[in-house]
């Protein structure tokens, strides 16, 4: 692989090094080849081929608010475009450095500033890792709630930019419902603070920061709502006979106002793959099949399989004949056991069969460990990517369908619904189709992105429901926002008036 000699002058590289001192930054090879991706799934198909389009020229460690914003400063004088970095979990491509420039990775900015137990608030810079952050709170008897399957590798300040979600979003929220303020150096060196939300001076500008993908500036503290950590939790799972069925009994139990901690309803071939026999007491298994087509997915025969895709995912569905649901509740001993009964009452008289606690206590104690799987599919000649959209309740058993027919003739094709709301939920798809060459892997990855956007978008779905847009989503903007392009385009022009911040993401 060949690496491209970094654009930056000697006397440029001087004045960062005034900045953050001789550790605080790099321009060697071996740093910026490892800052020339994020975790993105086309961008590890072309590192397997030894592919790497982009490189930063400089990558940048500050350790306050105060070097940002010098950094900034000289970027713009420097007119070098600058990439925010939090911790590289992002999997759309946000932090690749399309056109060089500065890498500013605000992990040395990792400090938990104050836990006020009075109004329960935290406040933490934004390079703090989640789990860090969640780890210390539980310390001292307090939750964030905010529980990314990522949480051992993204920092705050990536969360804040790119919107994301922990698994247990349908009880504490969102990320961006848990600001209260924040902090954030602009594309033009300034410095701006917005003030606590709870109030009615004019709207909250923390959501014009949040989910800005690093496009109008870096992150640099937050202050966040906390909880006091849960006293009970109870599991409990199902099955129904289809998705259509599921779908409408978390609807009806969600607007009764039930707000489970967990609810993730998988379809049949993730059923199949996911929940385990041994772990429902057999119930899951309807007949012997499903265990040998299951052991034929995982091990040698998927290759084998993946020649007709179409009739891979008809058969996982054929032999599974049925959609898990697994809950999670926590909280209050009364609400937790009120909770847990109203929803199985209502999931019970729709039809489904109780199984248990042991499926939902065997996700909750593997929670972490099923989004590290692609490894293995890699190095036996897959490739694998994770869709996830969001609708309203009208729409998400078509988007559901249509999702499932638009990829199912490329590859196979599973998917769960979580991140449940009053007024809909959110669907992830999990992709795996073969690897023959570099060139055919990206053809087939980027048809297959294709398909799934306009098929989202034609069934009323919304692109992104926590992973963000990156460069890998950006041309569907305009579809997505319509007339909120041209006001993206104002805050851009006004907060990053040089246009250097994060190029090529988000629109
Ligand atoms: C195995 C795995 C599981 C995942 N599970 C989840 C999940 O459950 N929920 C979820 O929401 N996401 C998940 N993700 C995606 C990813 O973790 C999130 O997008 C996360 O928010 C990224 O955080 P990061 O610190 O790694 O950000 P990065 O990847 O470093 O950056 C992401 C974007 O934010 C910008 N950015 C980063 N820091 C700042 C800052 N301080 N100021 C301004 N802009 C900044 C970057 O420029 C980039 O555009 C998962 C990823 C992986 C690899």
């Amino acid at each position: 692989m060949l690496i491209e000699v970094p654009k930056v002058k000697e006397a440029f590289l001087k004045k960062i090094e005034k900045i953050v001192g001789p550790l605080g930054y790099s321009s060697k090879n071996l740093d910026r080849l490892n800052y020339a991706r994020d975790s993105s799934f086309k961008a590890t198909i072309q590192m397997k081929y030894a592919k790497v389009e982009h490189f930063p020229d400089v990558i940048a460690w500050p350790r306050s608010v105060d070097e940002v914003q010098k950094l900034v400063k000289l970027a713009v004088a420097f007119k070098m475009p600058v990439v925010p970095f939090g911790a590289g979990s992002g999997v759309c491509g946000g932090t690749i450095p399309v056109k060089g420039g500065m890498i500013i990775d605000v992990k040395k900015m990792n400090r938990l500033i104050t836990l006020d137990t009075e109004n329960l608030v935290v406040e933490a810079e934004s390079g703090i890792m989640s789990m860090g952050l969640e780890d210390q709170l539980e310390r001292r008897g307090y939750t964030l709630g905010h529980f990314p399957s990522s949480i051992i590798c993204a920092s705050l300040g990536g969360c804040l930019a790119a919107r994301s979600a922990g698994q247990l979003s349908s009880r504490y929220g969102k990320i961006e419902d848990m600001v209260l303020n924040l902090e954030m150096v602009t594309g033009s060196g300034e410095v701006v603070s917005t003030r606590n939300v709870n109030n009615s001076s004019g709207f909250d500008l923390n959501q014009l920061f949040i989910g800005s993908e690093g496009t109008l500036g870096i992150i640099t503290k937050a202050s966040l709502r906390i909880f006091p950590q849960p006293r009970t939790r109870a599991f409990r799972s199902v099955s129904f006979k289809d998705m259509p069925t599921s779908i409408e009994a978390i609807r009806r139990f969600m607007q009764l106002g039930v707000k489970p901690a967990v609810v993730r309803l998988y379809d049949e071939l993730d059923t199949l793959l996911l929940v385990s026999s041994k772990s429902t007491g057999g119930k899951i298994r309807e007949h012997g099949w499903s265990d040998k087509i299951k052991e034929m997915i995982k091990f040698s025969g998927l290759k084998a399989m993946l020649h007709s895709p179409r009739l891979l995912n008809a058969s996982g569905k054929f032999f599974s004949r049925q959609c898990a649901v697994i809950f999670m509740f926590e909280g209050h001993e009364a609400i937790v056991r009120e909770e847990k009964e109203m929803v199985m009452d209502l999931c019970l008289e729709m039809g489904a069969q109780d199984l248990g606690e042991k499926p939902a206590r065997h996700w909750y104690e593997n929670r972490y460990r099923v989004s590290y799987n692609a490894s293995p599919l890699f190095h036996t000649g897959h490739f694998t990517d994770t869709i996830e959209v969001a609708a309203s309740w009208d729409r998400v058993p078509l988007l559901y369908e249509k999702m499932v027919q638009a990829i199912s003739p490329h590859a196979m094709i599973m998917a769960h619904l979580s991140h449940v709301y009053t007024d809909g939920g959110a669907l992830y798809f999990t992709f795996v189709a073969p690897l023959r060459g570099l060139k055919s892997g990206e053809k087939m990855y980027d048809l297959i992105w294709e398909k799934a956007m306009k098929t989202c978008l034609g069934a009323g779905g919304t692109i992104s429901h926590h992973h963000g847009i990156g460069r890998l989503k950006a041309k569907y903007m305009t579809d997505e926002w319509g007339e909120g392009l041209a006001l993206y385009k104002e805050l851009k022009n006004y907060y990053d008036p040089h246009h250097l911040m994060n190029p090529g993401k988000l629109m």
